[in-house]
């Protein structure tokens, strides 16, 4: 029987010495059960925020604010190392206590240089001045560096048998430093080589996740929330059993519960719901997770660390029958909406390729398109390419853009075929601005633009109008009558 599983564990699951431990209470609980895991982690929590503000900081010439952005990270770091041998030490085992004393010099050793490296990159970049995308991926890589291999010695601690892995040397990439693509086939033999022998001899093995590496050996990274990708490729290359993102909510709500406080958890959904909600900015899980799974049929469960004994969110290759037409609602924020509009583009063909062919060369995803005779309306992620692609695009139309707008998007595989629900829709945000409006070819979501500053509005009042009723075959409403659980 497959036994594998790939638990990634967030930020918040690796915040502070406290909730280490109870990462390394859970990682043991899955070894008692027979089951043989690979540990995928991020880096501590906003570690990864001060390390781009650090490397933005020395960038500006900076230098003195950047090094006390990393000299409170070395800090939290190795207290957090600190407490957790101290952990050992309150255990009152001796012998436990003499080991934690040796092991702690040893971690500070490694850590230390693990920082003066960092400090070394930094300083070079305020004397030069220039921060490229290659040189940003090598400094946000230290969080996960740092974190995977603290988290290696904290398990060894609590008595997990493990080995701290180099993600780099398993995740082959290309080289779009920030955004890198994985190299499928490579990472499958690299983890056939440095995972899979471990496994075999009933080891743990344990990744930073969002940071790879290519071919030639340098250092990239997938994108912010990478780490969920990283375990959803490492449970695609070994064929795991399971693939567990362990996060700091129950599971995948009924909306962002930041949002709307009595969001309720989905028990099942399909892999095609869940990417369309990471799609559509649901921060819960990253985008591009679910197809690594996908492609192996592996089940990914959404578990809370702070929770363990809640089911979370099964996420699964078709969807349970649902009464309820939505699932959950996702809100991508920060966007831009640009209007191209030229009367050329009356009965021609041809136009929309020209249009795209300008966001094709400027690598910039769109989210949403809507045309009309003679206009395009599309939106996309606010970024320092807009200028350019608009500059471009004024060769072909006249061009306007405007910024602080966020999609909301409502996902459910049972709108499909149904009637009156956008009606239904309308009514619910009928006090909001809706921008453009669209229901995707999948039929699963429907989704629409507003001002930034009306979002929140929209997602709770589509949230009392779809979820006050909640088919309990689908969503926790046991929650409801136990708030305190949640
Ligand atoms: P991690 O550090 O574990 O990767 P993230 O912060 O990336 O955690 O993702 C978890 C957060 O996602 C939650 O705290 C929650 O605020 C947010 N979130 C957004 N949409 C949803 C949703 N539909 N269901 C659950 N959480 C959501
Ligand atoms: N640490 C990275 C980030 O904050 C990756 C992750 O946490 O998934 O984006
Ligand atoms: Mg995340």
């Amino acid at each position: 029987m497959n036994r594998l599983v790939v638990m990634k564990f967030g930020g918040t699951s690796v915040e502070d010495a406290a909730a280490i431990l109870r990462t390394a209470k859970i990682v043991a609980g899955r070894v008692a059960n027979g089951l043989q895991p690979v540990v995928v982690v991020s880096a501590m929590a906003r570690v990864t925020d001060l390390l781009i503000s650090a490397a933005a900081t020395a960038a500006r010439g900076d230098r003195a604010s950047a090094m006390a952005i990393t000299e409170r990270l070395r800090i939290r770091h190795c207290d957090t190392a600190m407490q957790l041998a101290m952990g050992a030490q309150l255990r009152e085992d001796p012998l436990a206590a003499t080991r934690a004393d040796s092991g702690l010099a040893a971690t500070h050793a490694w850590m230390g240089k693990e920082f003066d490296g960092l400090e070394e990159i930094l300083r070079g970049l305020a004397v030069v001045g220039e921060l490229t995308p290659r040189i940003s991926d090598m400094i946000v890589s230290y969080g996960e560096r740092v974190s995977s291999r603290m988290m290696t010695e904290a398990f060894v601690r609590s008595g997990i048998n493990a080995v701290y892995v180099d993600a780099r040397q398993c995740i082959v990439t290309d080289a779009q430093y920030g955004k890198a693509i994985p190299q499928d086939a490579a990472i499958e033999q690299k983890l056939k080589e440095h995972v899979v022998p471990h496994l075999a001899e009933g080891r743990v093995p344990v990744l930073g996740g969002f940071i790879g590496s290519t071919e030639q050996g340098v250092t990239t990274t997938l994108g912010r929330g990478g780490s969920d990708f990283t375990a959803a490729l490492v449970g695609g290359g070994i064929d795991a059993a399971a693939i567990e993102i362990w996060t700091d909510v129950n599971g995948i709500m009924t909306a962002d519960p930041r949002m709307v406080p009595d969001a309720l958890r989905v028990k099942t959904i399909s892999f095609e719901e869940a990417a369309e909600l990471a799609y559509f900015g649901a921060k819960v899980l990253h985008p591009a997770t679910i197809l690594p799974a996908v492609k192996k049929n592996i089940p990914v469960f959404v578990l809370n660390s702070k929770n363990p004994e809640n089911s979370g969110t099964r996420i699964t290759a078709l969807a349970a029958h649902c009464k309820s037409p939505f699932k959950s609602i996702a809100v991508k924020k920060r966007l831009t909406i640009m209007d191209v509009v030229a009367s050329r583009m009356l009965m021609s063909h041809g136009y929309l390729r020209e249009i795209f062919e300008v966001f094709d060369k400027h690598k910039c995803p769109v989210d949403m398109v809507s045309t009309s005779e003679v206009s395009v309306s599309i939106s996309l992620d606010s970024n320092e390419k807009l200028p350019a692609i608009a500059a471009d695009l004024s060769k072909l139309a006249d061009v306007k853009y405007e910024g602080r707008k966020a999609l909301v998007c409502m996902v459910g595989e049972n709108i499909r075929g149904q009637n009156g629900i956008a009606a239904r829709v309308f009514q619910a945000v009928r006090h909001v601005n809706l921008r453009m409006i669209s229901q995707g070819a999948s039929e699963i979501n429907m989704s629409f633009m507003v001002e930034e500053d009306d979002a929140e509005e929209a997602v709770r009042s589509l949230h009392a109008e779809f979820f006050s009723d909640p088919d309990p075959a689908i969503f926790d409403v046991e929650a409801i009558r136990q708030p305190a659980v949640r």
